[in-house]
Formats: C-alpha cells, structure tokens, sequence
C-alpha cells in the first residue's frame, strides 16, 4: 500500500473510532510520526495530506525542517534534554514531553530570550517505569502549579506512553487514568494551565486511546511502514 492509501485508511480508523465513542472525529489529531522516515516520504505524506509531523530527535528534526518547511506543523514527541532546549524552543509548535521542573526552567529561560510563548504538554510515567521518562502521578501537580508561574510556557495538557501490551485492550486502563488525572487537574484550577489535550495512542492501539478521549494520537508505522 502506498502511503497515501495507509493514511487514509487510518484517518477511516480515527472516525470510526471517534463515532463509536461518541465524539466528533475533528476533535482528534492525527500526529504523524515520521522519525527515521526520508525526506521523500514525509514529503508523499504531506502531499497526501498529512498537517501534523511528530519527531522524536531534535537534530534530526532540524533537518528535516529545513528541508521540507513550515507548510505543516512539527511536534516533538521524544524526551528532550536540557541542553536541546534552545533548538527545540525554535522549532517545534508543540512540545509533548515536558517531565522536569529543570526542563520546564530551561524552556522558559529561551521562550523568553527567543521571544516566544512556547506550547507545551506534561507527559506523565503513568506506570512508574524505569526505563521511561514521565513524571510520576504523584509529582504532577507539584509540576504543573511551577510551570504555572512561568509566563512563556503555555500548558495544554497531558502525554503518556504506556507500556506496551499484546493486547490493546489491556491498556485501555492506563489511558483512562491519563484523563482522570487531566480531569483532576482542570477542577484544581491552576492559573495558566489549561487540560485541552490528551496525547496518547499509537499504531498499535490508538483507537482505544480515541475511545478514552485522546485528542492528539501519536501514529508512526500505519502510516509510514515499519522503521527499518
Ligand atoms: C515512535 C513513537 C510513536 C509512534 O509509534 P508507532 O508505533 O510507529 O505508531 C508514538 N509516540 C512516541 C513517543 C514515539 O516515540
């Protein structure tokens, strides 16, 4: 299948899933994540439709800005380090993965010499992983009533990356707890931060994630085949 035909069938799968839960599908994003795919078929992508690109790697988003331009919007997706801040502050519209009052502090500090309101998400280690990065539930609100002071740093809500289970059923509930803890943290009403977006659900179960109320869903490897 081509990429334009691998689109459409997932944007066939978005609405469906969205009417089965009784949400309008405009209410849901497609991100597609295009990290290690070339240049060439990001650019079929983008021909096909595609508005919304996810990468994972800075530098390797940096290129492929240059390259292919601002026609669509970048998201970064992937943790960032620290020192990336500045680099990701100029480029992306989006930034998924804020996990740190320290990454939250070296985002403002460039918003702010950059001249920049800076969108951001918090991603949450929803299952307390090791190996993940994601502020643990516990230290959400803590996090959140800091980046509320910092005026450059517009929150728009939550991220998670849950653990990946054979059955996509089986992660239904770690989505669900994403969206009581951003239902919880809009009634605690923190001034600047605002719980619009979910970002969850990948390739492998984004309809699930749709059916517990993602507004942004994370799609590589339906669209683009697998990563080599
Ligand atoms: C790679 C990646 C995705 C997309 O994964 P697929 O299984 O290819 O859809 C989504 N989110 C994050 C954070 C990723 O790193």
């Amino acid at each position: 299948m081509s990429i334009e035909e691998r689109l459409r069938e997932v944007e066939g799968r978005i609405e469906k899933a969205a009417l089965k839960a009784g949400r309008s599908p405009d209410a849901v994003q497609l991100v597609a994540v295009s990290k290690t795919v070339d240049l060439g078929r990001i650019q079929e992508g983008i021909a096909a439709g595609i508005k919304t690109l996810g990468e994972n790697r800075v530098q390797e988003a940096e290129g492929k800005i240059a390259a292919l331009g601002r026609s669509v919007s970048w998201h970064l997706i992937g943790h960032l380090q620290t020192n990336k801040a500045k680099l990701a502050v100029s480029l992306f519209d989006l930034i998924h993965s804020v996990d740190s009052l320290h990454l939250a502090e070296a985002l403002q500090r460039q918003a702010i010499t950059q001249g920049r309101v800076v969108p951001i998400l918090v991603e949450v280690n929803l299952a307390e992983e090791e190996s993940k990065s994601g502020v643990h539930p516990e230290s959400l609100e803590p996090l959140l009533r800091s980046v509320s002071s910092m005026s450059q740093l517009q929150t728009l809500g939550l991220t998670a990356v849950p653990p990946f289970l054979e059955e996509p059923e089986q992660v239904r509930p770690y989505f669900r707890r994403l969206r009581e803890l951003a239902e919880e943290m809009a009634k605690a009403q923190i001034k600047n931060i605002e719980m619009k977006h979910l970002s969850m659900g990948m390739s492998h179960d984004f309809e699930i994630a749709i059916e517990e109320g993602a507004t942004l869903v994370r799609i590589g490897t339906a669209i683009f085949g697998p990563r080599g």
